[in-house]
């Protein structure tokens, strides 16, 4: 069995943590709206960088204050892993379990330092203690947990973590007593600190991991929705009529295209000011897309102009739709909320193929017909494609 030198690994380690909380304070002050947590890891990890340093400190400083402060330290720097672990998945609280860890921990190594010197119940209790931590973070990921690598291999890491921990607690109580002391060379004590030291640079990384991924996914989010409504902006929009394109190339199923434009709302703004002129249009944007299928694309292309992209849909059905949209918008109307209504032109394709250029430009003819013929009306488009 390999050996370890006990000394140099948790001067490396530490030094790795230093790192690992600078990389962390940096994502924090950089993405903390983005992603929760962040800044509790980085704490955290400044925790374990004192714990290390207390460690190392033994021999100069006397064991009765060395081991409880690095204790303490390592307690907090764990716990507060798990604290942003549980803001990152949006849940609050946690500083009952971290708080009760913590003293209790600090309870345990002062009884058997001072009062009942025995180092493998000081070595049980810490280790039970702490899997609380982990086991704690395996629950959270397991709720929130999605099917992509990131959160199977931070997931991984916390489980063995916890069996890691839940072992030498148990060699601590039931083997021969040395097996769980670090610095002595048993094979036991070795496995435990080569994981327990890999695993504090393991699980940082795969936290960051799950932040990189969770930020990439708000990037694109923001980069294909539009922020007021959060519907598709023009440029998710197109990406979305390209995949639809793509799927329908053999295909005859029907497909319209609906244009959405409020009425008189520059009076609405004057009314009532801008910000009342945007609570309107996130209740428009709300009642399309509650009139919408799952499979309909909703875009805001402009100001105060929707667009719906209807797969798979006649032009009977899209009108039905659109009576939907003009009815509910009636009956949904809400306190503080102006009253609008809004005009629709709906294009059907009728040639295969046909561009997006030209089913817009056919939906927008109907549309300005609609606002012609005196609005909160729908029209529908003549076959004829306007453009090429
Ligand atoms: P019509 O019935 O002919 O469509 O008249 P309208 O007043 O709705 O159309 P017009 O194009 O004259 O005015 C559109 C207004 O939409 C003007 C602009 O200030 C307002 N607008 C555009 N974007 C926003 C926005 O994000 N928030 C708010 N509150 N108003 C916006
Ligand atoms: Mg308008
Ligand atoms: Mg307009």
């Amino acid at each position: 069995m390999f050996a370890l030198d006990p000394f140099t690994v948790l001067f490396t380690t530490t030094l790795t943590c230093v790192v690992l909380a600078a990389a962390m304070v940096s994502v924090h002050l950089s993405f903390r709206r983005e992603v929760a947590g962040v800044g509790h890891w980085a704490c955290g990890l400044a925790a374990m960088v004192g714990a290390g340093a207390l460690f190392l400190l033994r021999g100069k400083l006397p064991d009765a204050i060395a081991l409880p402060a690095a204790n303490a330290c390592l307690m907090w720097g764990i716990g507060l892993s798990m604290i942003g672990t549980r803001r990152f998945f949006g849940e609050a609280g946690g500083w009952g379990i971290f708080h009760a860890a913590w003293l209790l921990e600090l309870a345990a190594v002062l009884y058997w330092l001072l009062v009942e010197p025995n180092f493998p119940h000081r070595a049980a209790a810490f280790s039970f203690i702490v899997s609380v931590f982990y086991i704690d973070q395996l629950r959270l990921v397991w709720r929130h947990r999605v099917p992509h690598f990131t959160s199977w291999f931070f997931g991984a890491l916390l489980a063995l973590q916890g069996v890691n921990t839940l072992t030498r607690g148990m060699a601590a109580l039931f083997m021969e007593s040395d097996a769980a002391d670090l610095l002595r060379r048993s094979a036991l004590a070795n496995v435990y600190l080569a994981i327990a030291n890999f695993m504090a640079l393991l699980l940082t990384v795969a936290f960051l991991m799950l932040a990189t991924r969770k930020l990439q996914q708000i990037l694109e989010q923001r980069s294909t929705h539009d922020p007021l409504t959060g519907v598709l902006n023009r440029r998710g929009f197109l990406e979305f009529f390209g995949s639809v394109r793509a799927r329908r190339q053999r295909s005859d199923a029907p497909l319209s295209l609906m244009a959405i434009d409020l009425d008189h709302f520059k009076a609405i703004n004057d009314r009532y000011g801008h910000a009342h002129g945007d609570k309107v249009l996130v209740q428009v944007a709300a009642v399309i897309q509650r009139s919408a299928r799952q499979c309909d694309y909703v875009a805001r292309f402009g100001g105060e102009e929707f667009v719906v992209l209807l797969p798979d849909t006649t032009l009977a059905h899209a009108q039905q739709l659109a009576q939907r949209i003009q009815s509910l918008l009636r009956a949904s109307q809400q306190a503080g909320v102006p009253p609008c209504t809004v005009s629709i032109g709906i294009a059907g394709q009728h040639v295969p193929g046909e561009s997006l250029d030209s089913l817009l430009a056919r939906a927008d003819h109907a549309l300005y017909r609609a606002k012609a013929n005196g609005r909160n009306r729908t029209e529908i488009a003549g076959p004829t494609p306007l453009a090429a």
